[in-house]
């Protein structure tokens, strides 16, 4: 283990009822951020204004969903209104490998299966202040007509109720204090024993080096050596 695993990223998938601000307070993160990134999913939806194609999602045809779906490339793929929206696993995996904290935003039911592949990503679940104002976001932002609108209040009790399976809640009331809860919840998340078997070792081998430690010769998943 040891190097290996911490050198490997960290994975946090994302949750929210449609409007809560997930997508906001991403990109709020994401200005100040550097080693912190974003894994756009893929879909068929059209791009809302403002939205940049590679950066908030990758849009392509439902022929060229399909296409991805056929040659494997999604790791998990759902229809959430009426749009198709899948994880493109190549990516993921080579953002994951090159050590960066890795930022994802998917439905419950994607959370769910990216959950038994990557137990060890952090799942974090985004709540509005109240029900009234998630509705005024929704329809402040003025992308989906109101028939969408209603389909996408409408799940919000079903979301509700999948807020167990995940790790950490974020009120998103104030934009600024949920941005600073969402940081030092990486910040924690990165300071993990798991997540520092590299230091431990390294740590671990110059304190037997000096001559004041003897060690297995590695260091468990536990940091255990
Ligand atoms: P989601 O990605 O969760 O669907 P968005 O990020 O698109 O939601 O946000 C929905 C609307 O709510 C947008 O118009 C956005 O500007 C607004 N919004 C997001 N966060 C806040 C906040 N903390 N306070 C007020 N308005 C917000
Ligand atoms: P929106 O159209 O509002 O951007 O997203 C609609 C819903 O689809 C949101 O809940 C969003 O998190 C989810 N979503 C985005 N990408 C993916 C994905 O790759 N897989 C799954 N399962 N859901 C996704």
């Amino acid at each position: 283990m040891g190097s290996e695993a911490s050198a490997r990223g960290l994975l946090v998938v994302m949750s929210a009822p449609s409007g809560a601000g997930k997508g906001t307070l991403r990109r709020a993160l994401l200005d100040r951020r550097r080693d912190i990134v974003f894994c756009p999913s893929v879909t068929t939806r059209k791009p809302r204004p403002g939205e940049i194609p590679g950066g908030d999602y990758l849009f392509v045809s439902e022929d060229e969903f399909e296409r991805k779906v056929r040659a494997g490339e999604l790791i998990e793929w759902a229809r959430v209104y009426d749009h198709l929206y899948g994880t493109p696993g190549a990516a993921l995996e080579s953002l994951l490998d090159g050590g960066y904290t890795v930022l994802v935003e998917k439905d419950v039911q994607g959370a769910k299966a990216l959950r038994s592949r990557y137990p060890d990503a952090v799942y974090v679940f985004v709540l509005p202040p109240s029900f009234e104002e998630l509705k005024k976001r929704v329809e402040r932002r003025g992308t989906e007509s109101p028939g969408e609108v209603g389909v996408r209040l409408q799940s919000y009790a079903e979301e509700l109720r999948q807020v167990g399976h995940y790790d950490y809640v974020i009120v998103n009331d104030d934009l600024d204090t949920a941005e600073r809860k969402l940081e030092a919840i990486i910040t924690a998340e990165r300071c993990r024993v798991s997540r520092n078997l590299g230091r431990l070792d390294v740590a671990a081998k110059e304190a037997e080096a000096a001559g004041v430690l003897s060690t297995s010769g590695r260091v468990d998943e536990k940091g255990r050596f």
